[in-house]
């Protein structure tokens, strides 16, 4: 080995990287006992789509399945595929139900499909007549127009003598499409519609709610609640401080710190004038790692519905994003950080423990979930280990 590759070999790629994300494990399943606490007699599943929300479904699941959970939800059979190894005796149920051609992927990984619509029954039904006994899922749409058997159709299927003996649901859902505002009139209708239905179904389990939902009380929780956002440190309910701890902290090197007179413009467009003598910290992240280009800086054109820009973190303040965000590179104001508390080298979070992923979605006029799952692929990932 030269010397070259012996530096090389010594240094933690995550130090170099100029784009990082810290995932705090400890931080993930202490909220999935905080939120197993608020679930009450209800068990608390654990929704792991998109890849975990962009934050990784073999750790997140891992620790997830050690921290004690054992019914998680995924989007798509390959998402349950990638998972089974990682929780080997838990029910994962597929959201997005089964399609043809997806039966062997279904039957090796012991995934449980949530059927939802007619046409899935049928096909399932001739499934089950080829293969033998597997569990399924219903989902039953309850007024969100979205997936799930009417409530008339699902309350015909209890009454059906004619489907066959082994067709056996293990799961009834719904799901609220206002749980995030609790004086939301649409709760109430749905928990009622859903109680009708779960009573018809007799002996099935039944889960209603998601994050939000948990925070809407007891009668909400049924047998199973499906907490994904606020596991991750999402904020869920609408009204309330977010109780949640904090998972994941994205961070990008700043590159140049530059100086810039009033009247300069600043990135595409000459979009943003600057109206002081100003410094200019170039961070890399652009909307090519989801740091979305909605995300710019106030007064451009292309921000029409909210008012102001992002703004990141950096030596204990926050500073505003100016002018446009570009693909890879995103320009700070740090004009008023004391100019040797900020270098080329350093880094500035763009979310995490000291500026609310919330936050910053909401100034892109968009919600923390959207920020998560578009993270994109140049981030250099640690996964802080929890305590066992
Ligand atoms: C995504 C999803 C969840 C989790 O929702 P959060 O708001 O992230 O907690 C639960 N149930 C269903 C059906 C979903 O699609």
């Amino acid at each position: 080995m030269t010397d070259m590759d012996l530096t090389e070999a010594e240094l933690d790629p995550f130090e170099a990287a100029p784009l990082r994300l810290t995932i705090d494990l400890q931080a993930l399943t202490d909220n999935w006992r905080d939120l197993a606490q608020r679930s009450g007699r209800a068990r608390t599943g654990a929704v792991l789509k998109a890849d975990a929300y962009g934050l990784g479904i073999e750790d997140c699941g891992t620790a997830l399945y050690h921290a004690g959970a054992r019914d998680f939800f995924v989007a798509a059979a390959t998402e349950g595929e990638t998972l089974r190894p990682y929780a080997p005796e838990a029910r994962i149920f597929v959201l997005s139900g089964i399609w043809p051609g997806q039966e062997k992927t279904f039957f090796d990984n012991d995934l449980v499909p949530v059927l939802a619509s007619e046409e899935q029954l049928a096909f399932w039904m001739s499934v089950i007549a080829e293969r033998g006994d597997h569990p399924c899922a219903l989902q039953v749409d309850t007024g969100f127009n979205r997936l799930g058997l009417s409530v008339a159709e699902a309350l015909e299927l209890v009454g059906d003598v004619s489907r066959p003996a082994s067709f056996s649901p293990v799961l009834l859902l719904s799901h609220l499409h206002s749980s995030d505002l609790s004086s939301a009139d649409s709760n109430r209708v749905q928990l009622e519609a859903f109680r009708k239905v779960s009573h018809a179904f007799d002996g099935i389990e039944a889960s209603l709610s998601a994050s939000a939902g948990i925070f809407l009380g007891p009668e909400y929780h049924f047998d199973l609640t499906r907490p994904g956002i606020a596991l991750y440190g999402g904020q869920a309910a609408g009204e309330i401080r977010n109780p949640m701890r904090p998972v994941a902290t994205a961070e990008a090197r700043i590159l140049q710190v530059r100086s810039a007179l009033a009247g300069e413009t600043v990135s595409y467009g000459g979009s943003h004038r600057l109206a002081r003598d100003s410094r200019l910290a170039i961070a890399a992240v652009g909307y090519a790692d989801g740091y979305l280009r909605a995300l710019s800086g106030a007064g451009i054109p292309l921000r029409q519905a909210v008012p102001s820009g992002a703004f990141g973190f950096v030596a204990g303040q926050r500073v505003p994003v100016v002018g446009r965000v570009t693909m890879d590179l995103t320009i700070f104001d740090v004009t008023d950080v004391t100019s040797t508390a900020v270098r080329a080298g350093d880094y500035i979070e763009l979310f995490g423990p000291n500026m609310p992923l919330e936050e910053v979605a909401n100034a892109g006029g968009t919600i923390g979930y959207e920020l998560l799952t578009g993270l994109g692929l140049r981030y250099e990932r640690r996964y802080l280990d929890p305590d066992i």
